[in-house]
């Protein structure tokens, strides 16, 4: 629903800079852009009041819900692009952030990725032809559905809402079971079965009192069930404050200034298992089709799986993952520019290289390549700052195993700074999620020309860029990839001096 006036090309548009009218984007220093985790979580809190209240329990009143989501994302696909419905208002996306953590069980690592642009759940698209690309617009940066990782050591701290929403989470879950089952009275074979789905006359009384018993406890349903559920959620986001502390105080003797991030980092892994299994421990997804023995194999699933997902990450640190994206680079540009690697490598090829090894190999390169050790650090570093994971103010240090690895030194590293600065004259003024953003798009708008190359059986760009008949092509390629004047300059220039040549800013 939220893609549909993506698909029919009848998105709002705005006047941008430089005067051109392009699809309107969510500004991440808007209300909406700072704001947004706070709106999902408020949405899902009264889409639970709701659930108990009404929708559990009224097919009138799921139906409207249902309704009333479905021209909600149709609303916000027209007003903004990308997929900003579940990227800034849909509640599941904060619950989705905070059940993959890191990286889903079964995920795949996005950052070693070596061959394909498409990671995870990345939005792409099948072309006419049947290959699948990218259509990524950069709705958001970092994106959880392109590097789920990535995202989640980027908001470790200074996402506003997110720890508050974390920690709540289990609370509500809680909270949520707990409250059928005092108003069902009945036990957890009840609650597992799915029946209180049937229990219709729920939605006749909002206005009695949840329990009965003295007057101070008579409190209508409509005000004691909003009530309970953000009194749960507070308690539990104070349990979650508490444990941190109590870990931060365990992890500084060995940590020491990295204890208050492992700390935070392990204690939202905990609150993720926990709301996992307190769902499965009341929840029967099976609603008791494969009997009493079919719910406890999915309990128990759901237990070793969060389980196995809890040890993967426990000892995972913000550094692991830089180093790890660092080799991953390195291990690119050392199979671009060394032809020939099988005699250092022992019969293994170089993807089965864990990060280590890999440094390791650049260290053992024969000193007679040293220009090439040069250029494999240039790469790395354009690689890592063309994808925004690398700032200027932090590289020299970020980048200094790999120097070492290399055998170069600080002067070899502002070299390399220079030659990027020569190649690319934007790149060091844009931000890392500037550059981020432009990056995705520009590799998805290049996918579609490529494509449209493919299509009409050319090698020559410019010759395309200069018959009308592919004009409107073009253009749409520009706007569906939000690129500005700058950026598809840019993009131009990528496929050679004579595209870079054609005035294309007149297509749009
Ligand atoms: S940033 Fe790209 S991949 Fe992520 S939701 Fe937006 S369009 Fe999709």
């Amino acid at each position: 629903m939220s893609q549909l006036f993506r698909i029919l090309g009848k998105q709002r548009m705005v006047t941008g800079r430089g005067g051109r009218r392009e699809v309107a984007k969510v500004d991440p220093g808007s209300w909406l852009g700072r704001h947004h985790l706070e709106l999902q979580w408020s949405l899902l809190i009264a889409g639970l009041c709701l659930r108990l209240l009404l929708v559990n329990s009224s097919t009138l009143g799921l139906g409207l819900l249902l309704l009333f989501t479905a021209v909600a994302a149709l609303v916000v696909g027209w007003a903004y692009g990308g997929k900003a419905w579940c990227q800034y208002v849909c509640p599941m996306a904060p619950v989705q952030a905070i059940l993959t953590g890191p990286r889903s069980f079964f995920g795949s690592p996005a950052h070693f990725q070596t061959i394909s642009k498409l990671t995870q759940s990345m939005c792409r698209t099948v072309t006419d032809s049947g290959t699948v690309q990218s259509a990524c617009v950069a709705c958001q940066s970092p994106c959880i559905d392109i590097d789920s990782e990535r995202t989640y050591w980027s908001s470790l701290k200074g996402k506003r809402g997110l720890n508050w929403a974390w920690g709540s989470y289990p609370g509500l879950v809680l909270a949520f079971f707990l409250i059928i089952k005092l108003e069902s009275r009945g036990g957890l074979d009840y609650l597992r079965s799915g029946m209180w789905a049937y229990d219709n006359a729920v939605t006749e009384y909002a206005w009695s009192p949840l329990v009965t018993g003295p007057w101070i406890l008579a409190v209508p349903r409509l005000v004691a069930i909003p009530a309970l559920l953000v009194f749960a959620a507070w308690i539990s986001v104070a349990l979650q404050g508490w444990l941190q502390q109590l870990q931060e105080r365990q992890l500084t003797p060995d940590f020491g200034l990295r204890a208050q991030a492992m700390a935070l980092h392990r204690t939202r892994l905990l609150f993720s298992f926990l709301a996992v299994n307190i769902f499965f421990w009341f929840a029967d997804p099976t609603i008791g089709l494969l009997g009493p023995a079919g719910g406890q194999v999915i309990r128990s699933v759901a237990l070793i799986v969060s389980g196995m997902w809890l040890h993967r990450g426990w000892s995972r640190e913000r550094a692991t993952y830089v180093r790890e994206s660092t080799s991953a680079s390195l291990r690119r540009q050392l199979q671009q520019l060394i032809p020939d690697l099988s005699p250092y490598l022992d019969g293994r090829s170089i993807g089965e290289l864990s990060a280590a090894e890999v440094f390791t190999l650049a260290k053992v390169l024969p000193a007679q390549i040293s220009q090439t050790k040069r250029n494999i650090y240039g790469g790395v570093m354009a690689d890592l700052f063309g994808s925004g994971r690398l700032e200027h103010a932090t590289a020299l240090v970020q980048l200094e195993e790999l120097r070492q690895s290399l055998k170069l030194d600080d002067d070899d590293h502002w070299a390399a700074i220079q030659e990027l600065a020569s190649q690319d004259p934007r790149i060091l003024d844009l931000t890392g999620q500037q550059r981020e953003i432009r990056s995705l798009r520009q590799d998805a708008a290049r996918e579609a020309m490529l494509e449209l190359l493919r299509l009409t059986r050319t090698d020559e760009l410019q010759h395309l860029l200069a018959d009308p008949h592919f004009r409107g092509s073009f253009s749409r390629i520009r706007r569906d990839f939000l690129l500005d004047d700058a950026s598809w300059q840019d993009l131009l220039g990528s496929f050679g001096p004579c595209a870079d040549s054609v005035p294309l800013g007149e297509t749009g």
